[in-house]
């Protein structure tokens, strides 16, 4: 048995309550793991656990040489980004050679399969890892030259987007551009009520937005707007959502409530966030879950909230507006209303006001729409998020640091007062190809 809840049956000693023979920690695409199924097929005695490792370069990574589980192909591992709470940051920053993606793409198609996606943690350091630049400024003609390569294979019909970070497109909207006229024409995913694409196509990468208070991002996720300090990082997040919606990217992003001490200033500092994505009109599919500590990473031993039960009025109130904000594109239809009036009170009324217990009330009913939030915040039974202040994308660049002004791509605009790109810019080298591609705007 593999996979990353693993320490659960060695750590309580259940193998033979569970009928596991062996458990495998750490990576499975790995040379140690095909050993040891090598040695299961033999028939040898397999030990009761075994620590396989992680490649530390590239060439250590195995690739399959055929058809995979819905086409996903290995485009990166670890990230950098460094949040305390990640389990993937703790493998090495790698990304995998074009030639060995490509081969692995042109493997599924050879075997039936018609879609493709590219896991990863963050799509876009693939390219720019180990450079000359830092990896969260994104090597454009790289990403698109690999993409542009994959979903021009014969055989691809579909393409899906996997994970990403969100300050990527603060500092490159370009790339955002040119990736969205590559990619959407093959996306599966459609969103009538939202993309302004003909076909009302759409791309949805998972992103991690966690919380929109700085002083829990600071201890929990500090690099995780990187060029950007992490004050700004509900400018940040704005922004990026800005750009990543005006080229019908439509992301879904988790959220991290009940963190080891969330404090209601935190928790309404994250409400704000989700009322100015409201009053900006912009739309992701947030994703609110209660804290977990993994296991290994530096929070594995920090206590959050455990239970639904123990959640704060305020903590509720940020779930259901979650939850509320996402049902947005169905209450286009008229019947979407009434549906989540009725089922939520319902649903209420049978199970979820025991199982949540009484701080869940309120923000239930103003989930369900039976009760405009206005009337409910002057009930005093919720709190309204407060228009935030939020920085430009010419402001957040205007906080960079000269040393980064290098890095910035002059057909983005909004360049640092001052500053003139080079008139003798330098050379972009694709990785593995080591040409001279394009010229640093
Ligand atoms: S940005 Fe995402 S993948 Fe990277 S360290 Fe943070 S949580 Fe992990």
């Amino acid at each position: 048995m593999g996979g990353s809840g693993g320490w659960q049956i060695t750590q309580t000693n259940t193998f033979d309550e569970l009928g596991v023979d062996c458990v495998v920690e750490g990576r499975s695409e790995s040379v140690d793991t095909l050993e040891l199924f090598r040695k299961a097929i033999r028939g040898e005695e397999l030990p009761r656990q075994i620590d396989v490792k992680h490649p530390l370069d590239r060439e250590g990574i195995l690739f399959p040489d055929s058809r995979t589980t819905f086409g996903v192909v290995e485009m990166t591992t670890g990230c950098g980004r460094r949040c305390k709470f990640c389990v993937p940051d703790l493998n090495p920053q790698i990304d995998l050679p074009k030639h060995k993606i490509m081969g692995a793409v042109r493997a599924n198609v050879r075997d039936g399969n018609k879609q493709i996606s590219l896991a990863t943690e963050d799509m876009f350091i693939w390219g720019q890892v180990h450079t000359d630049t830092p990896f969260y400024f994104p090597n454009r003609e790289a990403l698109v030259d690999l993409y542009s390569d994959i979903v021009n294979t014969r055989g691809v019909e579909q393409h899906v987007l996997s994970h990403s970070t969100i300050a990527p497109a603060v500092v490159d909207p370009t790339l955002i551009k040119q990736l969205s006229e590559l990619l959407l024409p093959k996306s599966p995913i459609h969103f009538p009520y939202l993309s302004s694409h003909p076909e009302k196509k759409a791309l949805a990468p998972l992103i991690g937005l966690e919380t929109g208070s700085v002083r829990m991002a600071k201890q929990i996720m500090p690099s995780k707007g990187v060029p950007f300090h992490i004050d700004d990082w509900p400018s940040v997040a704005l922004e990026g959502l800005r750009v990543l919606n005006e080229n019908n990217w439509f992301p879904a992003m988790t959220l991290i409530v009940g963190n080891p001490g969330e404090t209601d200033e935190d928790v309404m500092a994250t409400i704000d966030l989700i009322y100015e994505m409201e009053r900006r009109g912009l739309f992701a599919f947030l994703i609110p879950s209660i804290f977990t500590p993994l296991h290994d990473t530096r929070m594995e031993k920090a206590k959050g909230v455990t239970q639904t039960k123990q959640l704060t009025p305020l903590q509720w109130q940020l779930m259901m507006k979650c939850w509320k904000m996402n049902l947005r594109p169905g209450q286009y239809s008229w019947w979407g209303p009434t549906a989540w009036r009725v089922g939520s009170i319902g649903m209420w009324l049978y199970k979820l006001r025991r199982l949540n217990g009484p701080n869940f009330t309120w923000p239930l009913w103003m989930f369900s729409g039976a009760i405009s939030e206005k009337n409910l915040y002057r009930m005093g039974k919720i709190y309204m998020g407060k228009p935030l202040k939020v920085k430009t994308r010419k402001e957040l660049i205007a906080t960079l640091r000269a040393s980064d002004w290098q890095f910035l791509r002059g057909d983005n605009g909004d360049l640092p007062e001052g500053y003139t790109p080079p008139s003798e810019p330098g050379q972009i080298f694709l990785p593995e190809v080591q040409e001279p591609l394009a010229q640093h705007a």
